[in-house]
């Protein structure tokens, strides 16, 4: 063995050498260790060739390499995770979990697409990796930055821990990648590993993971790259965000180009012409399921064709191109300990099953939800039954029925409460559906604004991940500041800095000098919001994400939404009728939109909440259509495509899609046997056009 030189003896152009070949050298006793287990050289000698490498970078700091070992391993980021905004959505999958569903989502699309009928249309089938999804960019072929899905627009910088993981390349093979690439698959860690990790953890005394996907989750999002570096992590190629050119023209060569560019893929991929072919796939994969050695949890169907994907586009927040096919729940039976009641953000009483710890699927479930009154009763649930539970994926596990109903002494039937259990105990109401104006199967506290359960629901509610997102401010610290009542509506939270003064937040239990001004830094900046997320913040019933986005797309500033808003409770007048012709928006959201901001009590917390924050507006979407902005409303018969694609189009184009004419209506596109709408929009005087003009207005 050649004896190596002292690292202080070393000159510059030795050192580059020296770099570069432990670097080669480090790398290929990673691949042994973490991608075939099979080490090839003891921990002490990899120590050693560790060191040297971290020795000669600090004597000589402008050599160390982009690829550098020390790099993948050991530094760590000084604090919590960077933020990646994703230039393209990472988006999640629709679910299907019977067959029927299958044929009816590739005739869906068919129909979208206005298929010919003795066409056939391709689709891939996939197994859908039960991990955690990662978008990882390459710029000219090098790694670059690595995402976590994090809420879809926003993802958790990773980038060092990804380059820990063995079967990511660093740097492509080949040359015909595009120079801007940004890879999307799964993390995830192999059955036999995470068996083996757990196994360790046990060992030291520290906790277990439930099952593969949350180890990999944890190991991914470790701040010091060295423990991920640790963790038997692997990645599947399977989708791309933002590329500087087209990877194929169908999704079965792009993911081929992946794997020719040095990404794992998996090789269960299929091409199918037909639902049935995609069927038998699925069949296929659920029967090797077991022996696969990673864990799935369905298998993903999507159109083969780019252009095709493209036409298709994104529902909300799933594409329409694709779908996850899930595998049947997986059960249990357990024993019934207790039945709670939990009280919602808007009152629902909601009846929880305390069950006896039981895995199922691989997780461990103590809760399963009993809906409402009506599933109480119709399941007969009572305390000591044994009782049969299953779980589907992420779905929230779900009891199924008793198993021993005619055991002797029986507890009696559950008493559903007339009360809420808030201190106050306010009367609870079996109040009306909405829509039918039938007795509904919510009971619902009556103390809307009164009810301390609520209260803290709805303040849960504002600071959470789609809402305020405010770092550091969780379910644990709301209710303790509730509870003291530091906090006991939205604007309090703007104030703790300026009150801190009284309150000493760094003295208080679990609090300290630094997660108090972390804190503080946090709210700071939350300060600029969207109106995107102050709509989804605020809880108004009904109004979720997609309808939060509709509505900032549609009146982009705070001023126009709420004027708007306050105006429509006439509900004559045309801001009301506006409202309620937005494609997604029907009477009963639109009434409760309206009816949120008349009532009194909600006038004062969002009047003291807009006094400490400044609501950004929204930016138009593609400013440069000529239809941006504009109204526009579809009726009679379309040729050239489905009424579902010429939505999605003009939507896409940043048009409002009205289902209804009003005075507000810009555009109406009329086929043949159009009827009351147009005479309609003729009467307003409308700009009224065939479905052909429309075509050459946007420019298809
Ligand atoms: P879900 O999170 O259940 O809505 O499912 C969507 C997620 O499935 C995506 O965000 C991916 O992380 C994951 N996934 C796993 N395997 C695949 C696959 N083969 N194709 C697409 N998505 C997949």
């Amino acid at each position: 063995m050649i004896a190596l030189k002292d690292v202080d003896q070393l000159g510059p152009d030795e050192a580059v050498q020296e770099l570069a070949r432990l670097a080669k050298e480090i790398a290929k006793h990673d691949r042994h260790y973490y991608q075939k287990d099979a080490p090839k050289i003891s921990d002490a000698v990899y120590d050693e060739l560790r060191q040297r490498n971290t020795a000669i970078e600090a004597h000589f700091p402008d050599l160390v390499r982009p690829d550098s070992p020390t790099k993948r391993v050991g530094t760590r980021p000084s604090e919590g995770f960077g933020k990646i905004a994703h230039t393209l959505p990472m988006l999640s999958l629709d679910n299907v979990f019977n067959d029927d569903e299958v044929r009816e989502f590739t005739k869906r699309v068919r129909r979208f697409l206005r298929w010919p009928e003795d066409e056939t249309l391709a689709f891939t089938a996939e197994p859908k990796i039960d991990g955690l999804s990662c978008g990882i960019r390459y710029e000219h072929g090098k790694l670059v930055q690595a995402a976590t899905r994090g809420d879809g627009q926003t993802g958790e910088d990773v980038t060092q821990n990804v380059r820990t993981i063995c079967d990511v390349p660093k740097t492509l093979c080949g040359d015909d990648w595009p120079d801007v690439l940004e890879v999307r698959g799964e993390v995830y860690i192999p059955t036999t590993e995470f068996a083996a990790m757990n196994a360790a953890q046990e060992d030291a005394g520290k906790p277990v993971y439930a099952n593969p996907r949350n180890a990999a989750a944890g190991s991914l999002r470790q701040l010091d790259p060295g423990i991920s570096a640790k963790r038997p992590l692997r990645f599947f190629a399977y989708a791309w965000g933002e590329v500087s050119e087209p990877l194929a023209k169908t999704q079965y060569e792009a993911v081929q180009n992946l794997d020719a560019w040095g990404f794992s893929i998996n090789h269960h991929m299929r091409l199918c012409q037909s639902a049935d072919e995609m069927i038998a796939v699925y069949e296929l994969i659920e029967r090797k399921r077991a022996t696969l050695g990673y864990d799935i949890d369905g298998v993903v169907y999507k159109v083969d064709r780019l252009d095709l994907q493209t036409r298709l586009g994104f529902v909300s927040r799933s594409p329409r191109w694709a779908m996850a096919h899930k595998f049947p729940p997986e059960q249990a039976s357990t024993i019934l300990e207790k039945i709670d009641i939990q009280v919602g953000r808007t009152g629902a009483l909601t009846p929880v099953a305390k069950l006896h710890p039981v895995t199922v699927g691989g997780v461990v479930v103590s809760n399963a939800s009993l809906h409402n009154a009506d599933e109480v009763k119709r399941l007969d649930v009572r305390v000591g039954d044994q009782v049969l539970i299953q779980r589907a994926g992420d779905v929230i596990p779900q009891v199924v029925k008793v198993l021993n109903p005619d055991r002797e002494g029986r507890a009696a039937p559950f008493a559903f409460p007339t009360h809420c259990p808030c201190p106050l105990s306010t009367p609870a109401v079996r109040e009306l559906d909405e829509k039918t104006g039938e007795a509904g199967v919510i009971t619902r506290c009556s103390g809307e604004f009164a009810c301390p359960f609520q209260r803290v629901r709805r303040l849960e509610h504002f600071v959470s991940r789609q809402a305020f997102d405010i770092e550091g401010l969780g379910k644990k610290q709301i209710a303790a500041f509730f509870e003291e009542g530091i906090v006991t509506e939205p604007a309090d939270i703007f104030t703790l800095k300026a009150r801190n003064d009284d309150l000493k937040l760094e003295a208080r239990e679990g609090w300290g000098e630094t997660s108090a001004s972390n804190l503080f830094a946090a709210i700071e900046e939350r300060r600029q919001i969207s109106l995107e997320r102050l709509l989804i913040a605020l809880g108004i019933r009904h109004v979720g994400q997609t309808t939060a986005r509709l509505l900032s797309a549609s009146y982009l500033s705070w001023q126009n939404f709420h004027s708007a808003m306050l105006a429509a409770k006439d509900r004559m007048s045309e801001h009301f009728i506006q409202l309620t012709a937005l494609d997604g928006i029907g009477d009963v959201m639109a009434v409760a939109i309206v009816n949120y901001f008349a009532e009194p009590h909600n006038e004062g917390l969002v009047e003291r909440l807009l006094a400490q924050i400044t609501v950004q507006d929204a930016i138009p979407p593609k400013n440069d259509s000529p239809v941006a902005g504009k109204t526009v409303v579809f009726t009679g018969k379309l040729i050239e495509m489905s009424r579902d694609e010429a939505k999605a189009n003009a939507a896409a184009l940043g048009a409002k899609v009205a289902g209804s004419v009003s005075a507000k209506t810009d555009i109406l596109v009329a086929g043949p046997g159009a009827g009351s709408k147009l005479k309609k929009a003729t009467n307003l005087g409308i700009n009224t056009m065939t479905e052909e003009e429309w075509l050459a207005l946007i420019g298809n």
